[in-house]
C-alpha cells in the first residue's frame, strides 16, 4: 500500500525543524513521499503578512534535492479558510488506496480539539506527533488524553494504520518560524536556521 506523509503548516517561513521532521517521518516509516502543504488562509491564526504563494515558493526552494519531499500548493490555491479535514479528504479522494500519515508538532497536538471536525480527522489517517521544546504532554485536555490512550501505538512500518496515533521519534529542535522572523527583523544571521536564508534576506519581507 502506498504511504503518503502529510505535513501542513503556515511555514512563515520554513526552517530546518520542519525539514528534519519531514525527513524523520519519511525515513523511519518508509513513506513513499512526504508532502509539505503550506496553508492558505489559516483558521487558527491571523493571516501572515507574507503571501501564501511566497511561503509556498520558499518551501519548494528549501526542499530541492530532498528525495521524496514535495511541496503541495492545494491549500494556497484554495479560496477561503483551509481546514485540514478538507485537505485530507481531498488527498484520499485523489489516492483512494493510499494510507495518509499526517504529522503535527506537540504545540499543535495540545490544541487539536479546537480544530474543525477533529475527531473525524483522527479517523482519516495515522497521526504522528513530534515532540517540541517547551510543550509537555501534561497539560493535555481529557478528551485528547482519552483519544490518545485509545488510539496510540508505537510507530513502525507494521503498525501504521488509519485511526492510530504515534509519537514520532525525532530530535528536540529549538527552532520556530517566530524565532526566524524575530531574528530577521533585528537584521541577524539566520543561515543556521533555514536553507532559504538568502531569499528571506533579499526579500526584505520580515524586516519591519
Ligand atoms: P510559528 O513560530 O510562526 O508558530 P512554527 O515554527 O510553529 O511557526 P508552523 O509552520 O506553524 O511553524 O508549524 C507547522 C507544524 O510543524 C506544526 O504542527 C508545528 O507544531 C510543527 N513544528 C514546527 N517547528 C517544530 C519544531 N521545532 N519541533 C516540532 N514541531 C515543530
Amino acid at each position: 500500500m502506498q504511504k503518503i506523509g502529510i505535513f501542513g503548516g503556515t511555514f512563515d517561513p520554513i526552517h530546518y525543524g520542519h525539514i528534519e521532521l519531514a525527513r524523520c517521518m519519511r525515513d523511519q516509516l518508509q513513506l513513499d513521499e512526504v508532502r509539505l502543504i503550506p496553508t492558505g488562509l489559516p483558521p487558527h491564526r491571523e493571516m501572515p503578512p507574507v503571501s501564501p504563494q511566497q511561503r509556498f515558493d520558499w518551501v519548494k526552494a528549501a526542499i530541492v534535492g530532498e528525495t521524496g519531499l514535495m511541496a503541495d500548493d492545494r491549500e494556497v490555491r484554495r479560496n477561503g479558510y483551509c481546514y485540514t479535514i478538507d485537505t485530507l479528504i481531498e488527498l484520499q479522494q485523489d489516492t483512494p488506496d493510499a494510507l495518509l500519515v499526517w504529522l503535527i508538532g506537540a504545540d499543535s497536538w495540545l490544541n487539536l480539539n479546537r480544530w474543525h471536525r477533529w475527531r473525524e480527522l483522527l479517523d482519516m489517517g495515522h497521526l504522528l506527533i513530534a515532540a517540541r521544546p517547551d510543550y509537555a504532554f501534561e497539560g493535555l485536555s481529557p478528551d485528547l488524553s482519552e483519544e490518545f490512550a485509545r488510539r496510540c501505538v508505537i510507530a513502525n512500518t507494521d503498525t501504521l494504520s488509519r485511526g492510530k496515533i504515534s509519537l514520532l521519534s525525532s530530535p528536540l529542535m529549538p527552532v520556530s518560524s517566530t524565532l526566524v522572523r524575530e531574528m530577521l527583523a533585528r537584521g541577524e544571521d539566520v543561515s543556521a536556521l533555514t536553507p532559504v536564508w538568502r531569499q528571506l534576506e533579499s526579500s526584505g519581507l520580515y524586516r519591519f
